[in-house]
């Protein structure tokens, strides 16, 4: 999937960016390693006619300022994991954060810590907890994504529903502006309503409003105690009453709460890399993972073994097992977290990541079921996700490899999320892949207004342009 751009004249532009950056920083054509011309699955290919890589806040300044200058693109890459072709650039410039990604301090009494935006999810969470705390934003691709691409996709994952998403654990951010102002507001305060909030602005902007250098991170402290379970369950309301269920008697314990249809599951054991039997035999309808924050020494853990004995005696719950060491909670969570490498190596492979209300699952689940066994039957849907905060995932696999196919099966699933008044996006942005389909989850007047602050932001259009709202 690529969008066609001629390339344009960047004239001496490459030695201005190497007297800013250092001439080994700005590479062309064939010297663009293979890492930055294609996101981590492969679906979207940059051609950029300049990549640069920018050591400081300082550097990407005067980047933007000759960009700004002579009105050519820029298109921000973090750890390129979005794969929804936000970073993708065809022409113009790609500009790469991974120079900077320091963590410049942790301060345990503000419970916050200072990093540059190139920094790697796996790394702030190690730092965290090196001082007894956690950053508390977790998902598969803990490796590869940086803070400034979770912060310019609002990124979520597996803990939302305790912790919330990046929003909630931003709390000051420094950004860079098309025309090369910095702008700085790394502040360590949970309440500050002194005006407007700019930094939500940028949070979940996809790199279209601005370029984020650093970040003031909320940290939280580590709980002392963590139990995982996986559960066979009935159906999505006996989910459902589960989720509320723990989320009432837990008092905010609970972290996670997955949820994976049973073709998922028998797919995700297929592809296990660890040998012997599953956690749980496939063949139930659904399975749940569960996390919650349960301390031994306060009875936590007891209350927590009596609810789940509970589901059972309930009827809500077939089977269910407790990891006992890191090992088993690793081997519960690796079903749950490597089949979307898995399964994207089938080809073709279409991924979603909608959300729709908790109490529309089900129904939802089963409208697109039906109307893609009728549109096309050859192809195969798989369904799992965080569940509990009404966010799922879809892979569907087996169809005719052609465009038009693929754009045919989008354009059935997100019919069905619109008539769920749901999104078409709960994590990876809008990019370039969804663009078409963002009149169906977002109204006219709302998109006008996204215009209208495009153009205050960035009036020459050079900020990924494209992306998110397509061409003005
Ligand atoms: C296996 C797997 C699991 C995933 N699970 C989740 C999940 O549970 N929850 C979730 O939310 N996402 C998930 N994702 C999606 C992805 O990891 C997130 O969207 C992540 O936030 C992207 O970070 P990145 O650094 O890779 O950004 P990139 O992919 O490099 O960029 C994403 C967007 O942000 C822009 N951008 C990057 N850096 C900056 C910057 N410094 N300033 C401004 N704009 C910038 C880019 O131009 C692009 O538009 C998953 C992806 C994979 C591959």
């Amino acid at each position: 999937m690529e969008s066609v751009k001629p390339q344009m004249d960047l004239g001496n532009i490459r030695d201005l960016f190497a007297d800013i950056v250092g001439t080994r920083h700005v590479m062309g054509g064939d010297e663009i390693e293979p890492r930055y011309k294609s996101d981590l699955m492969g679906f979207y290919e940059s051609k950029p006619d300049l990549l640069v890589r920018p050591g400081s806040t300082a550097e990407v300044a005067a980047v933007l300022r000759v960009c700004y200058d002579r009105t050519v693109p820029v298109s921000p890459i973090g750890g390129n994991s979005g794969l929804v072709g936000g970073t993708s650039c065809i022409g113009g410039v790609s500009m790469a954060l991974d120079r900077m990604a320091k963590v410049e301090q942790v301060d345990w009494a503000n419970m916050t810590m200072l990093v540059e935006a190139g920094v790697l999810l796996q790394s702030v969470q190690e730092q965290a907890g090196a001082h007894g705390a956690i950053f508390p934003v977790d998902f598969g691709a803990r490796g590869s994504a940086t803070i400034g691409g979770m912060i310019a996709t609002n990124a979520g994952g597996n803990k939302v529903l305790r912790y919330g998403m990046m929003r909630d654990s931003v709390l000051g951010i420094e950004a860079v502006l098309a025309d090369g102002t910095i702008v700085s507001g790394l502040r360590s305060t949970l309440k500050d309503n002194a005006g407007y909030d700019w930094k939500h602005l940028l949070i979940g902007s996809e790199g279209t409003l601005g370029i984020v250098t650093r970040a003031m991170l909320r940290l939280r402290p580590a709980a002392s105690g963590m139990r995982t379970a996986l559960l066979a369950v009935r159906d999505v309301a006996a989910a459902t009453h589960i989720l509320r269920t723990l989320e009432a008697k837990t008092v905010g314990g609970l972290v996670s709460f997955e949820l994976m249809w049973a073709d998922y599951y028998e797919q995700a054991i297929d592809a296990r890399r660890v040998a012997g039997a599953p956690p749980l035999r496939t063949g139930y309808p659904l399975y749940a993972i569960v996390e919650i924050e349960a301390d031994a020494d306060d009875g936590g853990e007891d209350r927590f073994l009596a609810m789940l004995g509970s589901f059972m005696e309930e009827g809500l719950s077939a089977d269910i097992i407790i990891a006992s060491s890191e090992r088993e909670r690793a081997a519960i969570w690796e079903i749950r977290e490597n089949i979307g490498e898995a399964m994207a190596a089938k080809r073709p492979f279409l991924g979603f990541d909608i959300s729709v209300g908790l109490a529309q699952l089900a129904a939802f689940v089963s409208d697109v079921r039906r109307r893609l066994c009728t549109a096309v039957p050859e192809a195969e849907a798989f369904f799992y996700g965080h569940a509990g905060d009404g966010n799922l995932h879809i892979i569907v696999t087996g169809y005719r490899d052609d465009e038009a196919m693929a754009r045919s099966i989008e354009s059935h699933v997100y019919a069905v999320v619109a008539d769920f008044k749901g999104s078409i996006s709960a994590e990876h942005g809008i990019g370039l892949h969804k663009m078409p389909f963002l009149g169906q989850t977002r109204s006219r007047e709302e998109i006008q207004l996204m215009r209208r602050l495009k153009l205050v932001m960035d009036p020459s259009n050079i900020l990924n342009p494209g992306k998110v709202l397509g061409e003005p």
